[in-house]
Parts: structure tokens; sequence; C-alpha cells
């Protein structure tokens, strides 16, 4: 019997596509195959038919089945994988894993089983119409029909009418210099203050592609905070509407998959892990929030960046592609700048609601006048008060989750420490102390371990603001909000209605939300916010502060934002344009923002940002490329991470007595990060920054080989991460 010899990709992190043998000649490739793999079956994709050169055929095993009941993988997936693992160092494999993340049978069998049972059900629907008579009946089975129609994955007949609001004369204005920064073959960058109408210049964008038949891909940072959104898209788009994000299970996914790859004029909204459905008549691509670091992935590989390989994907299906924020990641602005994006902005709010008033409370001052009431200044005491009495709502936010982020024994001084981490354990009013890297957790004593004194709780996390402010306002409503609270839904909803007049919570209130009644929100602490050591700390701080602006004066209602710090100069304070409470009584015209764009101090705070890293030589003049080591060995981990960094000195030397030149990239010896511990595992880290010029491939390709001959040998595990955030 012939053999076909076919070349397999497996949702493992090889490095090479195994041949294996089959007795259909009509194998093609994108098809499904079983194949043995050590000891156990994997699914694989066939990326070759043929006999690859040097192949030992002797050696070849037989492939266990080609699984037809599978959908082929197409062209276009096989490039984005492709292109994915070049750019993220990674292997083609691990790409698959994550676009097919299951294919365990049953799941198939039950999908096959499922759409049976609903043609089944339609045929009955249908049979049952034609024989009916009263209008009533007849209407019943005709919506049971569509119901059906639409579960199976068909687009209705007719395209739901968009109800499209008019866009105004600024909103057009700025979605005529999209289509020509689009005509000039560039990706957009939408940079728009918040309550501009972003949202509904996507939504004419992606109208006209779906009435077009062809698909959009509409990506957010996070679903969970944009039910808000998506019941917005729906009422626009109707049963035309997928939405998709990283917990769907693997039977979700496939029948979000099935859909997209029937094409017909689609909008997914989705999380980064969309970018992986197999899309055939992808015309745009929208990325909303472009700035957000949820959009990367850390682990496991690959660490992608949606935003950035949605762009990829773009390119691959001639896509356009929109990216949207009101304060955009430098990255973005960089690229503006130099010509690879086209810029457009849109410096109008849709309703002219008033700019809400910036005010910074300087902590360190009012503590020494005995103006502070534990976390809360009397001044914002005073503006929360006044706001609830005119019928305001209040949010507050307080970056840190827990009750204290840290307890000290009040003699010897004594931290008390994760015994797997390198980071103090925070005190929960739950009577426990918890780690907030790896979740151990252990009952509170209130005794020092070592010397047996009084253990002291250290600062205020949200559940301590929220003990102070029930104590301050016995007679307010409460609610929090972060990673512990039980029913995050529940919470929103009760703040949306008005049911709860104060939210505290962490980063996760600043997002998305759109609360119509919000006249006050403060920030306590900000100093927490900008004081990390990292060169992104201030862009993030100051994207997260005008975030939590930005949900404030969205109505008619006058709003104010409200500041605590103990560094009132600080740069990141001074770009939300504040002065100081201090001066005045009442707000006067220079305290009332400017509406233009990210604000003239903004805009200079954007640029010092860009100066400072152009001089450092960091991102974005440079592409970052981390090396993670981690070993429970904290010697043999210093060892490797020693070595490595060697191997890589040598690639950036240039060679003697050879004609080609060392790889041209700035290295830094090995570093523990600000936790160096985790889990029980000590980490390192290499950090390389890259030229962003011609070499660049070559020199990314060096780096991975280096990573690959030293992995096979070392017991220290390495992880790359390519534009780390
Ligand atoms: P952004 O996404 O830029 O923050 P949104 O799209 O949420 O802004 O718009 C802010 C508010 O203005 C929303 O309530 C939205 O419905 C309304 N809005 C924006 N543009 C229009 C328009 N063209 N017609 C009617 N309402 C609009
Ligand atoms: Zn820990």
């Amino acid at each position: 019997m012939p053999r076909t010899f076919v070349s397999v990709l497996l949702p493992l992190a090889l490095p090479w596509e195994p041949v294996y043998s089959t007795s259909d000649p009509s194998v093609r490739r994108g098809e499904r195959v079983v194949v043995p793999i050590g000891t156990r079956l994997e699914t694989g994709v066939v990326t070759g038919v043929g006999v690859p050169p040097g192949l030992d055929e002797s050696k070849v095993k037989p492939v266990a089945s080609i699984d037809r009941s599978l959908e082929r993988v197409s062209e276009a997936e096989l490039a984005f994988w492709e292109k994915v693992a070049s750019y993220y160092l990674c292997c083609k494999g691990e790409v698959l894993k994550a676009a097919y993340p299951s294919s365990r049978e049953e799941d198939e069998a039950r999908e096959v089983l499922r759409r049976e049972r609903l043609l089944e059900r339609l045929r009955r629907r249908e049979e049952a119409l034609e024989k009916a008579r009263k209008d009533s009946t007849r209407e019943r089975y005709s919506s049971e029909i569509e119901a059906i129609k639409e579960e199976l994955g068909e687009v209705p007949a007719t395209l739901p009418e968009p109800l499209l609001p008019e866009l105004s004369p600024a909103q057009q204005e700025a979605a005529a210099g999209i289509r020509a920064g689009w005509d000039n073959g560039l990706p957009v960058l939408l940079e728009g203050v918040t309550g501009s109408g972003k949202t509904e210049i996507y939504c004419s964008f992606a109208a006209a592609e779906v009435a077009a038949g062809r698909d959009v891909l509409y990506l957010v940072p996070e679903i969970g905070l944009t039910r808000q959104l998506e019941e917005r898209l729906r009422a626009v788009f109707g049963s035309r509407l997928l939405t998709f994000h990283s917990h769907e299970t693997p039977f979700r996914r496939r029948q979000v998959a099935s859909l997209v790859r029937s094409g017909g004029g689609r909008v997914v909204l989705g999380t980064r892990s969309a970018v992986f459905l197999p899309f055939v008549n992808l015309s745009l691509v929208v990325v909303d929030e472009e700035q957000e670091s949820s959009y990367k992935q850390d682990s496991p590989a690959p660490r992608y960046n949606g935003r950035d390989a949605a762009m990829l994907l773009a390119g691959i299906h001639g896509a356009h592609v929109l990216l949207g924020s009101a304060t955009p990641s430098l990255e973005s602005i960089y690229n503006v700048e130099i010509g690879r994006y086209a810029g457009v902005k849109l410096l109008q709010r849709y309703y002219s609601s008033p700019e809400p008033v910036v005010e910074v409370i300087d902590t360190a001052a009012e503590t020494k006048k005995g103006g502070m009431v534990g976390s809360f200044s009397r001044k914002l005491i005073d503006a929360i008060v006044s706001t609830r009495q005119e019928g305001g709502q209040v949010l507050i936010l307080r970056a840190r989750r827990g009750y204290s982020p840290s307890v000290q024994c009040s003699e010897c001084g004594t931290i008390l420490r994760c015994p797997r981490c390198s980071v103090p354990l925070s005190y929960h009013s739950s009577g426990r102390l918890i780690c907030h890297y790896c979740g151990h957790s252990e009952p509170f004593t209130g005794l020092c371990p070592e010397c047996g004194a009084q253990l002291r709780l250290v600062g205020a996390g949200t559940q301590k603001i929220e003990d102070e402010a029930r104590e301050i306002f016995p007679s307010e409503t409460i609610d929090r909000l972060d990673s512990d609270a039980v029913s995050e839904k529940e919470i929103i909803r009760d703040f949306s209605s008005g049911k709860t007049g104060i939210l505290i919570g962490t980063q996760m209130v600043s997002k998305g939300f759109d609360f119509g009644n919000l006249r006050l929100a403060a920030v306590l602490h900000a100093d927490g916010l900008f004081s990390r050591p990292d060169f992104r700390s201030d862009e993030k701080a100051f994207q997260t502060l005008s975030q939590l602006k930005g949900r404030i004066g969205r109505r008619d209602a006058p709003s104010r934002f409200l500041i605590q710090t103990s560094q009132p100069e600080h740069p990141v304070i001074q770009a939300l344009s504040v002065i100081p409470s201090e001066a005045k009584e009442s707000p006067s015209p220079q305290e009332i923002l400017s509406a233009s764009g990210l604000g003239m101090t903004g805009e200079s705070l954007y640029h010092k940002m860009l100066e400072e890293r152009r001089a450092a030589g960091y991102p974005p003049y440079t592409r970052e490329v981390c090396l993670w080591l981690r070993d429970r060995d904290a010697a043999r981990l210093s060892a490797s991470a020693a070595t490595l960094y060697q191997n890589l000195r040598v690639l950036c030397a240039p060679s003697r007595g050879s004609a080609s030149a060392g790889q041209a990239f700035t290295l830094f010896p090995p570093l523990a990060p600000p936790v160096g511990m985790v889990a029980g595992e000590h980490r390192l880290c290499i950090r390389i920054f890259l030229p962003k010029d011609s070499r660049l491939g070559a020199s990314k390709r060096a780096i991975l080989d280096a990573v690959r001959r030293f992995s096979r040998t070392s017991p220290t595990r390495v992880s790359i991460d390519v534009d780390p955030v």
C-alpha cells in the first residue's frame, strides 16, 4: 500500500512538525488528524503533504485517523499562527493550542448531536407551519423557526434594521478622517475624549460592513465590564452580534467558530482570544481602549497582545483597523508620529456636559493641619456630603484590596510575609492573612511569630475604606467592588439604579461604566498608582486616573474629581490639569479643564514621557524582549541566568573573523523583579531592548535560538515575553 507523508502541527511547545504517514492519498493541508506522540494521542493539523528532505521513512509512524468531522483549518488561520509565533517567539503549536484549546471528541460529538436535534425540530416546525391555519399559530411557528435558524447559525434573511443614531457634525468629521486614513492604507488611531461617541462611530462603520455581508471583529479588554456595551450593540446588530471571551467553553467556542466560518455579516464582540476565530471575510477590526494592558496575555505562550495580534490578523485579511482610546498608549501615539498610523482626534463630547472640576488634596499638608479622618480628608468628606445632598452618587477608587496591605509587629518591626512569595501578607476582614500573588492564606493570630508582641495593621485597603466610610456616613448606602466581592453584577446593578449612594472599589470601578447620576469621583492615595518601579508607571497612572475621571461629567449636571495624594506636584497629577484646592474657595476658570483632547497638560505629559523613553532607549523607541527564568533553587537560578546572559552577550559582540556583524541590542544583566519569588519559585529576568530597524527580525530569531539551545540542557525554565506591559 503506497504511503502518503504528512507534516503535522501539534498543540504542543514543539519547535518542529513531526511527519506521519497515511494510506489515504486524498489527505490535504489543514485537515485535522489524530496522531500518536509519546504514549498518547493528540489532534493536530496537517501543514504539508509530501516527503520532507532527509526523511527516514522507516521511522515514520502512521496517523491514527483523519478526523473529517472537524472543520479544516484555513490558509488564513495557518498564516496567522505563523505570524503570531514568529512575532512572539513561541512555537506554532502553542498558538494552535490557544486557537483550539481543546478538541475532545465528546465535545465534538455533542455539537453534532445538537445540530441534528435542531434540524429535526426545524423540519417539524416547518411542516406544522404549512398545515397551520390560524394567523396567531402561524406567527408562533414562524418565530420559533427563526429562533431555531439563529441557533443553527443561519443568518436571518433580513438584516435587523440597524438602529443607528445619526452622527453629530464633529463625529462625521472624525469618520471622514478615519476613512481618509484607511484610503492611505493605514490603521487609524481615534483619540476621542470620554463621551465623545467613539462607540457610535465604531457602530456606523461596522453597520456598513455587515450590511455588505462582511465581518467585523470588535475587541474589548474585558467582556465582564461591557454588558452595557453589549446591550447597545445588540440593539443595533441584533442576531448578527456574537460575543466571545477567553473563558468560553470549548463547545461555545466551536459554536461561535462555525458561525464565523460561515461568514455573511457578523459582528464579533470579544476579548483578545477572539482573534483566533476562523474569520473568512473579515473587513474591519475595532480595538476599543487600545491602551489597556489587559489585552496582553501573561501566560501561557503565546504571550500576545490582542491589539497587536489583531493588527497581524487584519493584515492577512486586508481588513481596516480602528484603534480607539481617550488616553492612547505611548506606542500608538508614537506610531502616529512616525506615520505608521493615521491619527484622528475627536475632542468634543456628544452631550455638552460641563467638564468635571478637578481638585487635588495634599494629604501630607492635611495631616499636619489635622484635616484627615482616617483615609478621608475633611474636604473629601464635605464634597461627599454635599454631592449626596444634591442627589448625586459617589465613586471612590483605592487601588489596594483587602483590609490592610500589610501587618507589622509593634515591638520588633517584623513585617509578615508570604512563605512562598517575596511580598507582605495582606490582612482581610475575614480574619485571615492572604498573599495577593499566590493566594496563600493563614489565620491572623494577632501576635508576632518572632517575638510574640502585638501585631499592628498597616495601611488601608478597600475593606478598611469601606468600614471607615460606614462610620463617617452612617446613614448612607455604601457598597464595595473589588475582586473579593461576591456578586459583581448585583453591586453594579444597585449602583446603576441608584440604590447604592457610595461605591468604593479597586481599578475595576474606573473602567467602562456609564453611571448616569455619578457626580463625584475620588481617588485615595493616588501615590500608590505612580510610584512603581517600572518605566510605564506614569503612563499607567495617567490612564487609570483619566479613566476614572471619564466616569463623571457624562450628563448635564456639574461634577467633581478629587485626588488625594502626598505628591501634588507629580507630573501625572499636574497633567490632569489641577490646581491644589488650597488656593481658592470656588473653582476658577483654570480649574475647569479645557475640553481639548488629553488637555494641554496631558499632551505635554505625553511629550515628556516620550522624550524620557527616547533618551533611555525604552519602548516605543525600541522593542523589549524579556526573558523570565524560574527555578525553585535560588543558587541554580543565578547560575543559569549568568550563563544565559553570557550566551546572549556573545551574540551582541561583533564576531571576529566572520563577515556577519553581531546582533545589535541592549542587554541588561539578570535582575530580580519587584516580587522575586512567587509560589515558591525564584524569578530573575533578563531584559533586552532591540532597535526597530532592519536587523530586528534577525535579532529576535537569534535570541530565540539562544534560549532554545540553553533550555535543552538547563533545568531552569525560561519563558520569552515580547512587548511586556
Ligand atoms: P465614548 O465611547 O467616546 O466614551 P459613547 O459612545 O459612550 O462615548 O457616547 C457617550 C454618550 O453619548 C452615550 O450615551 C451615547 O449614546 C451618546 N451619543 C454619542 N453619539 C451619539 C449620536 N450620534 N447620537 C445620539 N447619541 C449619541
Ligand atoms: Zn504568596
